[in-house]
């Protein structure tokens, strides 16, 4: 479907604050590891921390198309400051907002959604990531409160979320039925972060490792039923991947956009190498890619946005996407020779921020999986 001429403004609202206010920082945000806090603090000022939630919880109402939108042109010019975007908007606040009950969304979402408070989504353990049921974190069941002991690591946001959504075993003979989500807030006793450095890519997104000792979360912080948390998280990682494929998009156009623009201005044996038909191919194929990525992209946003559940659509799509990206990384370096290998080389960045896509809300392997037994049950 053609954009609206609304998504067109979101569009050129975001490309315009991605080039004027993220760009400049790009480079120093990944080389000090530096979470991107001014440019999550612009993204509030123009209301996108709340782009996808309800009105009555203090958001915009807007859809997957439109998110997918505004994602692609942050991911451009800044992966770091799109995956902790991302993070905010598709995984904390989303599934908060989208498994709240009526007092919790009053009042949890609204400070998620104006970016006064950064959210972030905890799964992963040291022992377990793939494999998320074997998590060894315990939320045990006491009065009115859960509490929670155990660990989380690689989480986006971590250092500096104030909201966090962390899954826990409640019941371990009750299998997936026996996890619960629990929101926790910063601050709580028992619960601490430490800062994990020296990434790959992505340098500034604020990992952490999360720590539960004792901690005391009041049964209210629950969401959904008792028993719904792995419900919770499946449901929110399906829908967040459309996020994720939006932002290999926004990725591979860095790197394309910058390839094309050295190609015509390197020369080599009298010619810009654009015009060695070598050069030419590889942007051909960069440009069929991701156009392609996008439309599998797009479907999978407008089915979220028809009120439908695309769990095949947006593994298919992050899968492809996350995979267009490395490739097209790896075109853009090869066309920017030993430039391309070098900082502040955009392209050299997006070659490392590139690899993650294919690990992190699960990686290629699991995105086959949840696809092949789509298509074969
Ligand atoms: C920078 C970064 C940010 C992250 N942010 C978050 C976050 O905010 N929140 C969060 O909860 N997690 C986060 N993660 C964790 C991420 O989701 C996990 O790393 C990922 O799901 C893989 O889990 P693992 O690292 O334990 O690998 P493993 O599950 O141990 O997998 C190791 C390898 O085995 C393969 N494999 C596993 N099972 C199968 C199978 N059944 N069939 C075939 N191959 C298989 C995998 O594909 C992989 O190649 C982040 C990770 C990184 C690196």
């Amino acid at each position: 479907m053609p954009p609206s001429e609304q998504q067109e403004l979101l569009r050129a609202t975001a490309k315009d604050y991605a080039e004027r206010e993220l760009a400049p920082n790009a480079a120093s945000v990944d080389e000090r590891e530096e979470f991107p806090e001014d440019a999550f603090r612009g993204l509030a000022s123009l209301g996108l921390c709340g782009l996808t939630i309800s009105e009555e919880a203090g958001g915009a109402g807007g859809g997957y198309v439109d998110i997918a939108t505004v994602i692609e042109e942050i991911a451009v010019v800044c992966g770091s400051s799109s995956t902790a975007y991302i993070t905010h908007v598709s995984l904390g606040t989303a599934a908060i907002a989208r498994f709240a009950n009526a007092e919790q969304l009053q009042r949890l979402v609204p400070p998620l959604s104006s970016g006064e408070k950064i959210a972030a989504f905890a799964l992963t353990e040291p022992g377990t990531g793939s494999d998320a049921l074997g998590m060894a974190t315990t939320a045990k069941r006491d009065g009115d409160d859960y509490i929670l002991n155990g660990s989380k690591t690689f989480i986006t946001n971590g250092t500096h979320a104030d909201t966090f959504v962390v899954f826990a075993n409640s019941d371990r003979d009750a299998g997936y039925k026996g996890i619960n989500a629990l929101v926790v807030e910063r601050g709580t006793e028992g619960f601490s972060t430490n800062h994990l450095t020296g990434k790959m890519g992505m340098r500034g997104s604020g990992t952490a490792e999360l720590v539960f000792d004792d901690c005391r979360i009041p049964a209210s912080n629950r969401l959904g039923d008792d028993g719904a948390g792995y419900s919770v998280a499946l449901s929110t990682l399906t829908t967040s991947r459309v996020s994720i494929a939006a932002q290999c998009i926004g990725l591979a156009r860095g790197a394309y956009e910058a390839a094309l623009s050295y190609s015509k201005q390197r020369k080599t044996f009298g010619k810009p190498i654009s015009e060695h038909q070598a050069i030419a191919f590889m942007l051909a194929d960069m440009a069929t890619e991701i156009d392609a990525a996008r439309l599998l992209t797009h479907r999978a946003a407008e089915i979220i946005d028809s009120g439908g559940h695309p769990v095949k659509e947006s593994a298919m799509a992050k899968l492809y996407a996350s995979e267009v990206l490395g490739r097209v990384a790896t075109k853009a370096v090869q066309i920017h020779g030993g430039t391309g290998y070098f900082k502040p080389s955009i392209v050299e960045r997006i070659f490392r921020d590139a690899k993650v896509t294919e690990i992190y809300e699960g990686t290629s392997e699991i995105q086959r999986l949840i696809i092949s037994r789509s298509i074969l049950s």
